[in-house]
């Protein structure tokens, strides 16, 4: 069976670090947003091109270029047995294409990672990033990078409100989505206010057993 997985969650919830551990584990692509626009034009696709040029006049991507450039990757044969897609649909016109796009590929699986917001906004304040590199550290490096050795800092957009905004615009652009997904039987909330490694086994656990068609025998 096929693990289609889109990822939900706020800054904060760990949305990176689990769709990349589930992707691993399951050899699987993860598919960001960023990363794949910035390929797309790099490539010089139709849509990478389009992307490109609305990024130089300095306009917001619309609905129809995110979501030729989620359809051509989608379409790729690395994503038959499964994909997690993170910042994707951003809105209802792209959940419904997403809908579309899915036709006849199996259940499509909607993590949302759900955590309160007084722990997003304390986790947010103590993010560290390089001060050299910009690469975000990880709490086991103490206070150098470990990539190139240069010094920690907190990361400075995320201190007091605008954390606090971002949160709000994430809650306010998301709602939408949730509310288009949540009457779903492929839905699930878990818990992401749990060690990491307790997060990551329910969201297995979740992703599996939304998977399974009904009436599809389990393996
Ligand atoms: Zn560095």
């Amino acid at each position: 069976m096929a693990l289609n997985v889109v990822m939900l969650g706020p800054p904060g919830a760990g949305k990176g670090t689990q769709s990349e551990r589930f992707a691993r584990t399951h050899g699987l692509p993860k598919i960001a947003t960023g990363d794949i626009l910035r390929e797309a034009v790099k490539a010089k696709t139709p849509m990478g091109l389009a992307a490109g040029a609305a990024m130089d006049a300095g306009e917001l991507l619309g609905d129809d270029v995110m979501i030729g450039i989620v359809g051509d990757r989608l379409a790729r044969p690395d994503t038959q047995a499964g994909f997690v897609l993170d910042g994707f649909p951003r809105t209802v016109t792209q959940a419904s294409a997403l809908d579309r796009i899915m036709h006849g590929r199996g259940p499509l699986v909607v993590i949302d990672i759900v955590v309160p917001e007084d722990v997003l906004l304390r986790r947010l304040a103590a993010r560290r990033i390089c001060g050299a590199c910009g690469v975000n550290a990880p709490v086991e490096w103490i206070s150098s990078c470990g990539v190139c050795g240069g010094p920690l800092v907190t990361r400075t957009d995320d201190s007091d409100g605008i954390v606090a905004g971002r949160l709000k615009v994430y809650h306010r652009e998301t709602r939408p989505i949730v509310e288009f997904y949540s009457g779903r039987p492929t839905f699930r909330t878990i818990d992401g206010n749990l060690p990491p490694d307790v997060v990551t086994a329910s969201m297995d656990a979740a992703v599996r057993e939304a998977s399974v068609v009904p009436g599809e025998a389990r393996a």
